[in-house]
């Protein structure tokens, strides 16, 4: 066992292997209040890369509802049941990681899913928490809830599926951090699958390996944003890098909306991989659910979300989600434009800090015609 640095949890923890942080990290925002489940993700990134035999039941990306949806089938609660209560104190994680909670050699506590829980990929699809009491609409109270919470691999800085390789066939790029496992190298003993929390490598049957996200490498190595990044309907992904153990720079807005303004949240912290997916969390959603899900500065994320407009850089980061097909790695607002620049220096991106919008004449002249305007 290595000790640590786990900026998630607020403290050291132990973890199986010691090694080196990446050069730089991939990292993705997603901003759960604007995901309509359209699964355009899911489409492009299983016509992309798992379109073949034996990967019917593979979803690098899957879109799912929460509360009650979940692929593989309550990934979540299986592993939240089986441990204890997890407890914070000040942004301190006082409960042990999935790394800690057993003897030092033991793998990852974790659990592997069974053939069934893989049988509907959207099964809850839909599903609301609570019900709508008669007239409840009318005097303004709406109790019920659910959101879409869109998964991929976390390419977490400490991997449990890493940890958890028998044939350390499952490695992670120095030149950025992106979680891979050696087609090569793996025999297929599942223990990857076993140990990520997030439930986020598949057993291929055909091929007997294990399979997971390739965070797109082959176009993030020429700069641009991951298939399911790029087509992404509601504009709720943000991709880009963070320098591990690095001053947070405000121009990259990566590291300004979740480093230093903090809007964006780790999924499920306490479990302890340090995972690279960070989501603005729903506004509508209660907050003692959000809590165990993203752990506990969500009452912060939700108050700064509810003011973005008063906050003109953070907003001017968000405005550049889904504004390029390349990678952002450098941003500013100038006037009242956001513009985005690639890592190669190129401007990549231009939008307006205010959506613009024409009222028109009633009547067309030119075309004959009445127009209606619709703000
Ligand atoms: S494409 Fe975007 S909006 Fe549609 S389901 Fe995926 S993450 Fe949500
Ligand atoms: S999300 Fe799972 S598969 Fe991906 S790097 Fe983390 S532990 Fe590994
Ligand atoms: S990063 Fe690429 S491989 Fe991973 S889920 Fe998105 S589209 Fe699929």
């Amino acid at each position: 066992m290595a000790k640590v640095k786990n900026w998630q949890i607020g403290r050291d923890m132990e973890y199986p292997i010691a090694h080196t942080p990446p050069k730089k990290q991939v990292t993705y925002i997603f901003d759960i209040n604007k995901c309509i489940e359209c699964q355009t993700c899911t489409v492009a990134c299983k016509t992309g890369w798992t379109s073949g035999k034996g990967q019917e039941h593979v979803f690098y990306n899957n879109v799912e509802t929460k509360p009650y949806g979940g692929y593989p089938q309550q990934w979540d609660v299986k592993l939240l049941a089986s441990r204890d209560l997890v407890k914070w104190k000040r942004g301190t994680l006082t409960t042990p990681t999935i790394f800690e909670d057993h003897a030092p050699l033991d793998p990852p506590t974790g659990h592997r899913p069974t053939e069934d829980d893989y049988a509907s990929p959207n099964l809850g699809e839909d599903d609301i928490f609570g019900r709508v009491d008669r007239g409840a609409h009318v005097d303004g109270q709406h109790p019920m809830w659910m959101f879409y919470l869109a998964r991929i691999c976390n390419h977490c800085e400490h991997p449990a599926c890493l940890a958890a390789c028998p044939r350390k066939a499952i490695y992670k790029r120095e030149e950025d951090g992106i979680v891979l496992i050696d087609q090569e190298r793996c025999r297929g003993y599942q223990e990857c699958i076993k140990a990520c929390p997030y439930k986020k490598t598949f057993f291929n049957m055909v091929s007997r390996t294990s399979e997971k996200c390739i965070g797109c490498y082959p176009r993030v190595e020429n700069g641009e944003v991951a298939l399911c990044v790029e087509s992404c309907i509601g504009k709720i992904r943000m991709h880009g890098f963070s320098v591990p153990n690095a001053e947070p720079d405000p121009k990259n807005p990566i590291d300004l909306i979740v480093k230093i303004r903090k809007l964006a949240l780790p999924l499920y912290p306490q479990f302890g991989t340090s995972p690279n997916v960070f989501y603005i969390p729903p506004i509508h959603v209660p907050e003692e659910f959000l809590e165990q899900m993203f752990g506990p500065n969500v009452h912060a994320a939700k108050e700064l979300y509810r003011r973005v407009s008063k906050d003109r850089e953070l907003l001017g980061a968000l405005l550049l989600f889904g504004a390029s097909t390349r990678i952002i790695t450098r941003f500013e607002v100038q006037g009242d434009e956001a513009v985005g620049w690639d890592a190669t220096g190129a401007e990549v991106a231009r939008v307006p800090m205010v959506e613009r919008a024409f009222e028109r004449e009633r009547f067309d002249e030119k075309h004959g015609t009445f127009r209606h305007n619709l703000m």
